[in-house]
C-alpha cells in the first residue's frame, strides 16, 4: 500500500471519530483525533483560568500531547477522560479560535502525519492542515441525529446530558467553529461529501473505504 493521508473534516459528532477509528484499524493506519488536542489545550485554559495563548502554549512544550494505545497525555497526565467532560466542551471553540493555539496544533498534526499512513479528523484538516491529502471526506448528518448519537455516547460514558442541551451546544458549536476568522470548520473544494444521516457506521466505513481503494489501484 502507498503511503496515504486522509482527512476526515466534518461538523460535531457526525461521525469522524467513530469512522476514523474502525478505518484506522482495517488498514493499519496512525489515527489521530485533533479534536483532543484542541481539548487538551481548553483543559489547560481551564485549569490555569486563562485564555492567555503564552501560557496555555508553554504549559504545552511543558507538558507534551501523547497519544497512545487510545489515550491522551498532557505531560504524564491521563486526560482521555476529562477533556471530554462538559466544561472542556463548552470550553474548546473559544480556545480553539486562537491563532496561536492553531499554530502550535497545526504544526504537531503536520509532523505527526509526515511518514504518511495515516487519518486524521478534524474540522480543518483538508483545508490547512494537509491540504495535499490523498484523500479528503466531509461527513455531514442531521443535527438532531448528531445528538441523539452523543447522548447515547454520553449514557455509555457515565457523563450526564440533556437531549436538547446538547443538540442546542452542537448548533452552537459548529456555528462557532464555522465562523472564526482561522481555519474555519469548512468543507475544502477537493472533499467528497458522505451524508452519514440514517446510515448504519459499517456503511460509511464501508464507502470511505471503497474511496481509498480507488486511490491505492490508480
Ligand atoms: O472533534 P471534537 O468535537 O472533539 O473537537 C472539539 C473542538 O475542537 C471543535 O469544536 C473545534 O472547536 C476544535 N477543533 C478544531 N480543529 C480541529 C479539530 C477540532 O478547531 N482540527
Amino acid at each position: 500500500m502507498k503511503p496515504i493521508r486522509i482527512a476526515i473534516d466534518g461538523p460535531a459528532s457526525s461521525g469522524k471519530s467513530t469512522v476514523a477509528k474502525i478505518i484506522a484499524k482495517d488498514l493499519d493506519l496512525t489515527y489521530l483525533d485533533t479534536g483532543a488536542m484542541y481539548r487538551a489545550c481548553a483543559l489547560v485554559a481551564l485549569q490555569k483560568e486563562t485564555v492567555d495563548t503564552t501560557v496555555i502554549t508553554e504549559f504545552i512544550h511543558k507538558n507534551p500531547l501523547k497519544f497512545g494505545q487510545g489515550r491522551v497525555f498532557l505531560g504524564l497526565n491521563d486526560i482521555t477522560k476529562i477533556i471530554r467532560s462538559n466544561d472542556v466542551t463548552a470550553k474548546v471553540s473559544e480556545v480553539a479560535a486562537m491563532p496561536e493555539i492553531r499554530d502550535l496544533m497545526t504544526a504537531e498534526q503536520r509532523r505527526i502525519a509526515k511518514d504518511g499512513n495515516i487519518i486524521m479528523d478534524g474540522r480543518d484538516i483538508g483545508t490547512v492542515v494537509l491540504p495535499d491529502a490523498e484523500l479528503k471526506i466531509f461527513l455531514v448528518a442531521d443535527v438532531a441525529e448528531r445528538a441523539e448519537r452523543r447522548y447515547k455516547e454520553n449514557l455509555e460514558k457515565g457523563i450526564p446530558s440533556d437531549l436538547d442541551a446538547l443538540r442546542k451546544d452542537i448548533a452552537a458549536r459548529d456555528k462557532y467553529d464555522s465562523e472564526r476568522q482561522v481555519a474555519p470548520l469548512k468543507k475544502a473544494t477537493d472533499a467528497i461529501e458522505v451524508d452519514t444521516t440514517g446510515l448504519p457506521i459499517e456503511e460509511v466505513v464501508s464507502i470511505i473505504e471503497k474511496h481509498i481503494q480507488a486511490i491505492e489501484l490508480k
